[in-house]
């Protein structure tokens, strides 16, 4: 049985090793596209409805277990009325390239 979706006020954590910001989420969703085709034929999708979505496994992306993930209460969750104490967690950079010798 796998860990719920957080809520607002809840988050991931692993009681294994402690990660509380990095997760790899298998999931599957079925839902309904609106594709638009322009007259040249080419596709786009311009609406999407979600009709059910399941998390299938939840696993810790440092310790990469997948059974001891559980839901724990969001720093400052319960009544946030003064202060915003928010710590970042400093930047994410995602270097994305995309090398393929001739492709269509
Ligand atoms: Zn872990």
């Amino acid at each position: 049985m796998p860990v719920p979706m957080p809520t607002t006020t809840t988050r991931w954590r692993c009681t294994q090793c402690g990660n509380l910001t990095r997760f790899d989420v298998t999931r599957s969703t079925r839902l309904t596209e609106y594709v638009h085709l322009d007259l040249g034929g080419e596709p786009r999708i311009e609406e999407t409805e979600v009709l059910s979505e399941t998390v299938e496994s939840v696993r810790c992306r440092w310790c990469n277990t997948a059974d001891r993930i559980e839901l724990v209460d969001r720093p400052g969750a319960a009544g946030t009325e003064d202060g915003t104490a928010a710590a970042g967690d400093g930047a994410d950079d995602s270097t994305d390239t995309e090398a393929g010798p001739g492709q269509g």
